[in-house]
């Protein structure tokens, strides 16, 4: 496995698997088991004689909390070993001051499915993520790239940015990986009060409940209202949002006959975790 520090080593190290398919998996690094399937989907996708390559960057660009970017873990010796055990074959690992020029001026920005869900509370969130997705597209020129499921908005969005400014890149989505308990594995989780972290699992079971009832006929505003009130019966949890939308179009309205998205942000504390599930009819 190959470690490139900076764009001309990442340049360098892909000279040879041009004209061969890159499967790409960017993340933030503090990598779990999420990350891992990911990394491990692209090596099954890439077969033996295709490239992996996976980014470990904190971006600053997509944080809108100055306090979460500070609070972030960071552990690259674990990461790099992860990336191996994976079989990455190029891990990209740059700096801030590396990706970004001091007076960088461009912005990248997603207008209509980046206003709900995280992007209303996270002002310049998606900006920043479609950014640096975007830079990274270039740098990698991957054939394809994996996201995880966790991240549905975020997965959404790029799968419009690629769209509609024809970037030559095939989007995967990939499945949320959970703990046993059904808490939906992040890097944010160990910063968690253990009691937090006791109650934390009542999402996803909340989630698994709706997803029952919608397949049974439950309505729209009674699913998502019965998932509000399991969220808020939970000592000390700040509800961001609880939504139900077209799994596509983030927005209402819902028709039966399409994927339904629901979708929660909760602050436990000072950490904000996520959550979602596909939802369809029966
Ligand atoms: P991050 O490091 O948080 O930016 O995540 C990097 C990639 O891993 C994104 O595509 C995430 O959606 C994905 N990811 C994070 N957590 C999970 C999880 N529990 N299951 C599946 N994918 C995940």
């Amino acid at each position: 496995m190959q470690i490139a520090y900076t764009k001309e080593e990442l340049r360098a190290g892909l000279q040879e698997a041009r004209g061969k398919r890159i499967v790409f998996v960017p993340t933030m690094g503090a990598l779990h088991a999420g990350h891992a399937s990911l990394m491990r989907q692209a090596r099954e996708l890439a077969g033996e004689q295709g490239v992996v390559v996976s980014s470990i960057f904190l971006n600053p660009v997509q944080f809108d909390n100055a306090g979460d970017l500070a609070a972030y873990p960071q552990t690259p010796e674990t990461d790099i070993a992860v990336c191996r055990e994976c079989g990455v074959d190029v891990v990209f690992m740059p700096t801030p001051e590396m990706m970004y020029s001091a007076d960088r001026s461009m912005v990248m920005e997603e207008t209509h499915l980046s206003t709900v869900l995280c992007g209303a509370s996270r002002p310049g969130h998606f900006a920043g993520v479609c950014l640096v997705v975007c830079k990274l597209f270039n740098l990698v020129q991957p054939t394809d790239a994996i996201f995880g499921k966790k991240d549905y908005q975020q997965l959404a969005i790029l799968r419009r940015m690629v769209r509609d400014l024809d970037i030559p890149v095939v989007l995967h989505g990939a499945e949320i990986v959970r703990e046993a308990d059904g808490l939906a594995l992040s890097s944010r989780n160990v910063r968690l009060l253990p009691e937090h972290r006791a109650a934390a699992p009542q999402i996803s079971a909340a989630l698994r409940a709706a997803a029952v009832a919608y397949a049974a006929g439950a309505a729209v505003e009674e699913v998502r209202g019965a998932v509000e009130h399991a969220l808020k019966s939970i000592d000390g949890v700040r509800i961001d949002y609880v939504e139900l939308v077209d799994a596509e179009t983030l927005h209402a309205p819902v028709a039966d006959d399409r994927m339904a998205l629901l979708a929660v942000a909760a602050w436990f504390g000072d950490v904000r975790l996520i959550d979602n599930i596909e939802l369809v009819r029966a």
